[in-house]
């Protein structure tokens, strides 16, 4: 099959969360089994470190025009890093310095590019060029989240792509990787980016008189997908729908839900270079001395009998900081050290500092995007806590399951297909990895944190066993590559 995987970003070369580690490693998974799937991302600068990277001019002077504006671009790709000489998994970049020559990928100062709608509906008529000229047709588009979502509305209904014999039987698969980021935009947009009133309605892209370019995805595409069974049951319902549960519940025949898989060769602390000192599920001994040194490295007492939580993550409203931080007071009554790694919401940044200033000894706040630290805190820590509101599919509790670091979730979306709660019965047939609260509440939080330290102070045996399980658990991506496969052929 030829597939085309159509992102806003992807690793190692733009990254802003968990879609970059997806869109990279479903590429190469892809090529792996036999397909020809190739990756396009806008070719971001300075973010994309040329000095870092070969890139390849495969063609010049691609015209596209959108909004009656004529735009030429490059396209370049290189080599996924860590994929052999053979495969053929490569990211090909839209290089076009009028919409991707700028300090931010999305925004900057916090603010918005005014032109994000323009930057992205480019990137999807920008694909669709390429195809052509290329003379690659893909037999599946696969677009992931808002900025790739105009692409099935083109491909659809424009006359140059509706009526090509030769785009006959390209189907679209549309994923949502967070449904709370739509793209919703003032209609003002419309002619900028060729929506016109046969798009722009309640079927369509309209949303309460705005332009909601997901909306459109959504609508347009063959087929939908998010990254969870459980998240894509939720997203169904007006509390995790964000007020497209209507829409979603019509296309409910079409909705699946994948889980997505982690890179098992990078976030392995048996090969991680980032940690003070390796281990495995067959020696487990370093595992301590990261803890120590994670300690040393962020002025925490040193002390290899206190349990240290560990958290990574968007500082943000989705990932329940503020149910986190309305409990600390009490969970640091119960003796034990908090590392937070995390850039985002000013407010919450305000609250965590001041509560780092006022626990020098048990509380750590590191506020930035720091990939290595981020491996330590994952070897170091003892437990992984993510209290989210909703989480579509989250990687960090895998992560933390194949170091050793037994994750404390709330049971929603993708936290509550990848994380089994230690009941009796689980615990009975070894199939727990970590600990689980339903209710979106303070108290439920602490009450399943300690059930954790119960069993970490109390139980060394049990808690070995945990880690265990999800050390050996099966997060890989060949597993959701299969089920992207069955799929694209399911749409065919
Ligand atoms: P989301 O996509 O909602 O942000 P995910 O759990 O799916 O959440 O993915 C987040 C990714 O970003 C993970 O790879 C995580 O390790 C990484 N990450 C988040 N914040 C930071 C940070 N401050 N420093 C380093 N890595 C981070």
């Amino acid at each position: 099959m030829n597939i085309l995987i159509l992102s806003s970003e992807a690793v190692p070369f733009a990254k802003t969360g968990g879609l970059a580690d997806v869109s990279t490693s479903l590429c190469v998974e892809l090529n792996r089994l036999g397909h020809d799937a190739r990756l396009l991302i806008p070719e971001y600068c300075p973010a994309i470190d040329r000095s870092l990277y070969t890139l390849d001019r495969v063609m010049s002077g691609l015209k596209v025009v959108l909004g009656g504006h004529e735009h030429i671009c490059n396209i370049e790709k290189c080599r996924i890093p860590g994929t052999s000489q053979k495969s053929h998994s490569f990211v090909y970049f839209v290089q076009y310095g009028g919409f991707f020559e700028r300090p931010g990928m999305y925004s900057e100062s916090g603010i918005d590019y005014w032109d994000n709608p323009q930057r992205f509906a480019y990137l999807c008529k920008t694909a669709l060029e390429w195809c052509l000229a290329e003379e690659w047709i893909p037999d599946v588009i696969h677009c992931n989240d808002w900025q790739t979502a105009l692409l099935p509305v083109y491909l659809k209904t424009h006359v140059s792509y509706r009526d090509n014999p030769l785009l006959d039987n390209v189907k679209v698969l549309m994923s949502i990787h967070n449904l709370s980021y739509q793209g919703r935009f003032d209609s003002w947009y419309n002619p900028e980016i060729e929506v016109g009133p046969e798009v722009f309605h309640l079927h369509g892209l309209e949303f309460y008189g705005d332009l909601n370019l997901l909306k459109g995805g959504i609508m347009y595409a063959d087929r939908v997908s998010t990254v969870s069974p459980t998240y894509a049951m939720e997203i169904q319902t007006s509390e995790f729908g964000c007020g497209l549960d209507g829409v979603l519940q019509a296309r409910s025949e079409d909705l699946s839900g994948i889980l997505n898989g982690i890179d098992e060769s990078v976030w392995k602390p048996s090969v991680d270079k980032a940690i003070a000192k390796k281990y495995s599920l067959h020696g487990m001994n370093g595992k301590k001395a990261c803890k120590k040194a994670l300690q040393e490295e962020l002025g925490l007492k040193v002390d290899e009998n206190i349990p240290m939580i560990g958290l990574i993550s968007r500082l943000t409203y989705q990932k329940g900081f503020d149910l986190f931080l309305s409990q600390l007071d009490a969970l640091l009554s119960r003796d034990v050290q908090v590392v937070v790694l995390g850039t985002g919401d000013n407010n919450l940044v305000h609250w965590l500092d001041d509560v780092a200033r006022r626990y020098p000894s048990n509380v750590a706040v590191a506020l930035r995007f720091d990939e290595g630290l981020s491996h330590r805190i994952l070897a170091g820590s003892d437990l992984f806590l993510m209290p989210s509101r909703f989480e579509p599919c989250g990687l960090t509790q895998m992560y933390a399951m194949k170091y050793g670091t037994v994750p404390v979730v709330r049971a929603t979306g993708g936290l509550k297909d990848s994380v089994i709660d230690a009941t009796p019965t689980s615990l009975e047939d070894g199939t727990a990895t970590g600990f689980c609260f339903e209710r979106f509440d303070g108290w439920d939080m602490i009450q399943a944190l300690d059930r954790a330290l119960d069993m970490y102070r109390n139980d060394a045996a049990q808690w070995k066993k945990l880690m265990k399980n999800g050390m050996s658990a099966d997060f890989s991506w060949s597993s959701s590559a299969k089920s992207y496969v069955e799929l694209y052929q399911s749409m065919m």
